[in-house]
């Protein structure tokens, strides 16, 4: 018999090179649109799609999550993947989050334009089963296209597009921040103040 379920609980994977407003906008809107009770920021140790840039230590890319959550009761930081090293598979740290949270349904939520290359994750089968991963778009894209050039089976790729949550549209990366930084632009609306702060004072991202 399937156990009652206790908690709605998000993961948002990502590198967090640093966190800014369009993360921490799409974690609120996956809390309101799924009902989530929590909502955990999972930062990456070495995230498995190729990397066009070194990324900062992940002490620094963790205590920057910290600081950027730290006023919402709902968000929390786990440092699971940074712990374990190496690549770091969502396949494994789902499956470390079921262990510690036994009785929660966990919504794993990616881009929409993830879906183009889901298939060549790790277990991406088991991934589907185990837990919900609920996409999540911006306004520009079309669902039906991106699912279109999935190459995930037709009965995934229908139920993915029914859960489809529209997020508000921020036009902000990571790259760009570091980018401004590098150069000497400002970054104070593209990032909370704490995070800011932080960034300079570890002379980060220059
Ligand atoms: P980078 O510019 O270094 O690639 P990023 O800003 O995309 O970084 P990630 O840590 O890779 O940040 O983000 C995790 C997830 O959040 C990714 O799926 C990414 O596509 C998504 N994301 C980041 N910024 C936005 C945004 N402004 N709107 C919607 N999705 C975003």
């Amino acid at each position: 018999m399937v156990g009652k379920i206790t908690e709605r609980i998000g993961v948002f994977g990502g590198s967090f090179d640093p966190v800014h407003i369009g993360h921490l906008i799409i974690a609120q809107d996956a809390i309101e649109q799924l009902e989530l009770d929590r909502l955990i920021f999972v930062p990456a140790a070495i995230p498995p799609h190729k990397l066009t840039h070194k990324l900062v230590e992940g002490r620094h890319r963790f205590e920057m999550l910290e600081l950027a959550t730290a006023n919402n009761l709902r968000f929390e930081v786990s440092d699971l993947e940074l712990a374990r090293g190496g690549v770091s598979y969502t396949f494994d740290t789902i499956q470390h989050l079921q262990t510690e949270h036994p009785g929660a349904e966990l919504f794993f939520i990616i881009g929409l334009d993830s879906l183009v290359e889901l298939h060549l994750w790790r277990n991406i089968d088991e991934l589907l089963e185990i837990c919900t991963v609920v996409p999540f778009g911006r306004g520009g894209e079309d669902p039906e296209r991106v699912a279109e050039k999935s190459q995930l089976s037709k009965v995934w790729k229908t139920r993915l597009l029914d859960r489809l949550i529209r997020i508000h549209e921020v036009d902000v990366s990571a790259s760009e921040i570091r980018m401004r930084i590098a150069e000497g632009l400002s970054i104070q609306t593209l990032v909370l103040p704490e995070v800011e702060m932080y960034i300079a004072e570890h002379n980060l991202y220059t």
